[in-house]
Formats: C-alpha cells, structure tokens, sequence
C-alpha cells in the first residue's frame, strides 16, 4: 500500500509487538541476544552494535519518511557525518562543502578529517558554477545542506545532483533544516541524506541523535559495515524517543511553517529590522528554488538588526518567550546571536556570519504570543 507521509510517520517500521500486541515497540534494553544453538540468531539479532529491534523500528521509519530503502541511526548528528565520510571516502580525496556549513560539520572537515588526509573546498552550493569550480579529480562528495545555517540560502538539489554525478561523485545533502516533511532529497537525486535528528525529527529537544538515508544497497552495505565497525550507534533510548518525536512530525512542521511565515512577515516590516532570511518569503534569492524543491519553507528565521551587533545581541538578551539557547527544531522558541554563538568557532574562517545577525526557532506556541515577544525585544 502506498502511504501517505503522516501515516508512515506513525506506523512504518512499527507493527504491534507479536507476543504482547504492544502497540508502541518496547525500550530494547538488552546488548545481547539468546542463540537457538550456536549461529541460530533469531532474525539476525546477535549484539546491539550490530542491531538493536528499538533502533531498527526508528531506522525503518526514518526510510520510509525519507523515500529511501535503509535507514541508520546514529548517537549523534556528527557521529551520522564521521561514519559517513569514512564509508565513502579515503585518505587522499577530496570533497567541496558549503560556505556556510553547520559549524559542526565544518569543524569535522577542517579540524579532524583534514588530519586523516581528507582535503576540502568551501564552496557556495546556491551557485552551481561556483561548486563546478571547486571540483577536483579527487573528489568524492559534495555536502550540501539546504536551507543552509544559520543564512537560509537555498542549493537546487536536483541541479548540484546532475553536476556531482556527471562528475562521478555522490552528493550527499544534510536535510536536518527541512526534515523529510518539507523536503525529500534522494527524490531530487541525492544519494544520501543526513540528519540530525536531535533538531525536527525529535522535535522536543529532549534527545540528541543522528540518521543516514540512502535508496541504493551498495551503499546501505558500506555504511552498514561501518556504523558495526566504528559503532556511534543511537542506544535504544535515544531510538524509543526520537521514533516518539517522529509520530507528530508532519502537524508540528505545518504549525512551525505557519509561525514562521507569520514572524518574517512581521520582522519584514519592523523599522528595527535590515534584512529578513526567509526561503518564504518572495525577496529571498533562493525563493524559486525553494518553492520548487520543498513543500513548505521551514520554521527558521534569521534576521539583520539595522543597528549592528549591539543591537542584535540586546534582542537576544531581551527575548522572554523564546529561550536564549543553541539549537533548533523542537516545539519551544529558541533564539540566539551566531557570530557569538553556534557559529563562534566560525570567526575568520570562510564560514564566518555577520555579527549583527539573529537566528529564530520558531516555536508552535501561540503566535500573537511570540510576536509580542519579539515586539518588546525589539522595542
Ligand atoms: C545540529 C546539526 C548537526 C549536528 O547534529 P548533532 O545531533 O548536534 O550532532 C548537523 N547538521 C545540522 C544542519 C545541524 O543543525
């Protein structure tokens, strides 16, 4: 049967437990697994690196949501990214990521896997020429993440898709911003697509985690062998609460959208404001492709205070609704300053952002609630 994604959400990789008829699958909190004789697993169950049924019910449903035919869960969202990039690559190669790549991924490129001999270009993925530019002949991957953070720029994916593979290389796209709701890459011809699904997958900012998503079997294979070799795999906890987060995926993602388009049309005609990053909103630059490529355009908003820094750091400070924090994604209002923030670290390199910026979670509080807030922070 062909379902539909609030459906699958709900029930894909979850049948009722066969013993018990429980209807949500159990906390498999177990590492290990009883034998019918030596080398009779039952179906396949041996250690809980390997495979752990709680984490197979979340792997499957991240599949199913995303279009693709595996699906990996990992500890982390980085812990997703490392496993990935030591299945696809080797010592020597080279891959181009984007210009203003999660800080995190940016430090795993130029911090750690450029010590293991892995060389990276940063590259603007909205612009395909610049990305055909950065291409080698040692490259084996371009990342892409759009919309992008904390900037909201838009990379066509089916654009980029076309190039990486003319170019025998795979392009992998970090879908975390979107979710699966918005935006299906591997429908748009990525080959695999990242999360981190501590963000909107979880939704409630309770469990941090990470996914892998591919429709081909040579790669669900290498990865895998990796994730077993390596082992950054989610614990049965962190699976049970994200595969939880994921039931109400599609209604939180419709409710996000409506607050946020509401919030950028607001900031968009506040005095205080410069400038509005909204993929939304008709004036961004990647509106087009967004529109194309997404069902909707997400609950993230960045904005530029006409003041400079100072001013974008008292918003912050002065926000009461929204929290103060790092992250994203989850049910609550986050706000945050990235230049001294999730994107400190940042500071001189290529991915530096502009320090008079603010990033928004929006929420799906009220919404009259959460523009009062800004309101007053920006009074
Ligand atoms: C948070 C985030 C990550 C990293 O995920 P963790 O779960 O924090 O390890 C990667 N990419 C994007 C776009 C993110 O927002």
């Amino acid at each position: 049967m062909n379902q539909s994604f609030e459906t699958l959400a709900i029930h894909a990789g979850q049948e009722p437990d066969p013993r018990t008829g429980a209807v949500i699958p159990p906390i498999y909190a177990t590492s290990t697994y009883a034998q019918d004789g030596v080398g009779g697993t039952r179906e396949g169950y041996e250690y809980s690196r390997t495979k752990n049924p709680t984490r197979a019910a979340l792997e499957d449903c991240l599949a199913a949501l995303e279009g693709g035919r595996r699906g990996f869960a990992f500890a982390s969202g980085m812990a997703a990214e490392d496993t990935l990039l030591r299945t696809l690559c080797q010592p020597g190669d080279h891959v181009v990521i984007p210009d203003d790549a999660y800080g995190g991924t940016f430090r795993l490129f130029s911090k750690v896997a450029a010590r293991w001999g892995l060389s990276w270009t940063a590259a603007k993925l909205s612009d395909v020429d610049s990305v055909r530019a950065a291409l080698t002949d040692s490259t084996k991957l371009v990342w892409c993440e759009t919309p992008t953070n904390p900037l909201l720029s838009i990379a066509d994916i089916t654009a980029l898709a076309g190039l990486t593979h003319e170019h025998g290389a795979k392009l992998v796209v970090d879908n975390t911003f979107a979710s699966p709701y918005l935006q299906r890459p591997l429908q748009l011809g990525a080959d695999v697509v990242v999360h981190s699904t501590t963000k909107y997958l979880g939704g409630h900012s309770d469990v941090v985690g990470g996914a892998l998503v591919v429709d081909d079997d040579e790669t669900a294979e290498a990865i895998a062998f990796h994730s077993n070799s390596m082992g950054a795999v989610a614990g049965p906890f962190d699976a049970w609460l994200t595969l939880r987060g994921a039931k109400t995926l599609a209604v939180r993602m419709d409710r996000h959208c409506d607050n946020a388009e509401r919030v950028a049309a607001f900031l968009a005609n506040h005095d205080a404001v410069a400038s509005v990053l909204y993929p939304g909103l008709e004036t961004h630059p990647g509106h087009e492709t967004a529109a194309k490529q997404m069902r909707r355009y997400g609950g993230m908003v960045s904005f530029r205070l006409a003041a400079g820094t100072d001013a974008a750091v008292r918003v912050c400070d002065r926000a009461k609704l929204f929290t103060l924090a790092e992250s994203l994604g989850g049910v609550e209002s986050l706000i945050e300053h990235p230049g001294r923030m999730t994107h400190a670290s940042a500071a001189g390199s290529p991915l530096e952002v502009p320090n008079d910026l603010v990033r928004l979670s929006v929420g799906i509080e009220n919404v009259d609630d959460l523009l009062a807030d800004l309101d007053q922070a920006l009074a």
